[in-house]
């Protein structure tokens, strides 16, 4: 009989928990037979008290076996998991012949547009990339509801298809790979941005990190209110604007077309951490005390700043019917945003939403039926066919 406190680094076919990333304590609840020499009834009623109940799952510091997704407690995860695969999408699918030509015409876009594309592409092209490391090196280890864990797999392989989309317009457009794909050491306003986040993701990713004390509990949620708040949902917003805007104009619509459907799982992302931070908030409100709602606050202040400087050199004058200063509002409206739906006290009171428009395309793109086609062919497409 195999116990798993046994050495099985030397049976063939097997690998100790650890080197298959299965957490021995707190996640993978091994299920021993019952005693031989017990009658039917005692066997089955022990084995059926080691099954997991929906109740006993935690997002984190659970005990319950995080390879076992049924019974479901966290039912939103799983549903968001289902509509992020119904939205399935890849970036060749997007015709970019228009933006080629546009982009080959000295005469197409003036050097502002141009620079809008530069710079959106040298924040993207590797902020796809942090948030996919911060995933599945950070966070997903420390969550221990296989409902969620299931969500960020898929979440994981978006910001995969979104690093690419973003590559693929680099490489359609014929743009400098080094120039764009360097620009978040070299562009100032891009490297403020990922230096603000990089510790975020490092204090999750050090092997040393564990739960289970209110210090690290605290450090985790910080990490994922910065990543879902700060990253996905306020750091992107200059940037989908600025291309939407010009898809508005009839300018770069197959950029705009992949920023449509980027911008649509992003709200997503968005969404599904916000939904996460509060049920951690639920199960651990010793958590959220006085002192680290106003950090909380202190780091949305800090990202207002940074996402603004971003505009302002991004825009260094009125281009496509927008300003840095119209950002500064926009910016101030999605931070208010972000923080009621943490229950944080909002910082800018009276922030107005200058694009009622970006409101609208973000609704919208919560509509199945906006990609009607595409979604209809992704969900037949993906049957097999045996003849
Ligand atoms: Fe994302």
């Amino acid at each position: 009989m195999l116990s798993f406190d046994d050495d099985v680094k030397s049976m063939p076919g097997l690998q100790p928990m650890a080197a298959l990333g299965m957490q021995t304590s707190a996640g993978f609840v091994p299920s021993s037979p019952a005693p031989a020499e017990l009658p039917e009834e005692k066997k089955s009623s022990i084995s059926e008290a080691r099954r997991i109940r929906a109740e006993d799952k935690r997002v984190i510091n659970g005990s319950t076996d995080v390879n076992q997704l049924v019974p479901f407690k966290y039912k939103w995860a799983w549903e968001k998991y289902l509509s992020a695969c119904a939205n399935h999408w890849m970036p060749q699918e997007i015709n970019m012949s228009r933006d080629i030509a546009t982009w080959k015409d000295p005469n197409a876009l003036t050097e502002d547009e141009r620079r809008i594309i530069k710079r959106n592409l040298g924040f993207f092209v590797t902020a796809d990339s942090l948030a996919a490391n911060n995933i599945v090196l950070g966070t997903y280890r420390h969550i221990t509801a296989p409902e969620c864990r299931q969500y960020l797999l898929r979440q994981a392989f978006e910001e995969a298809i979104h690093t690419h989309a973003y590559q693929y317009i680099v490489e359609s457009l014929g743009l400098d790979e080094g120039e764009i794909f360097n620009a978040y050491h070299e562009i100032t306003s891009i490297r403020e941005k990922d230096e603000f986040l990089i510790p975020f993701i490092d204090v999750l990713t050090d092997p040393a990190f564990k739960t289970g004390t209110p210090d690290a509990d605290q450090k985790l949620l910080k990490s994922m209110i910065v990543f879902a708040c700060v990253m996905e949902g306020l750091f992107f917003y200059v940037g989908f604007t600025q291309i939407l805007a010009m898809g508005r104009q009839n300018k770069m619509t197959g950029a705009a077309e992949q920023y449509q459907y980027i911008l649509r799982d992003e709200s997503m992302h968005c969404n599904f951490g916000i939904d996460l931070i509060n049920q951690i908030k639920m199960e651990n409100p010793h958590l959220w005390t006085a002192q680290f709602r106003e950090e909380i606050q202190g780091i949305m202040q800090k990202a207002v700043e940074l996402e603004y400087r971003y505009a302002e050199d991004t825009m260094p004058r009125g281009v496509l019917g927008l300003n840095a200063p119209m950002f500064k509002e926009y910016l101030r409206y999605i931070a208010n945003r972000r923080c009621q739906q943490i229950g944080i006290d909002q910082l800018y009171p009276g922030a107005n939403n200058p694009f009622p428009w970006m409101s609208e395309m973000i609704d919208l793109k919560k509509e199945r039926n906006f990609f009607e086609t595409r979604v209809i062919e992704y969900q037949t497409g993906g049957a097999l066919s045996w003849d």
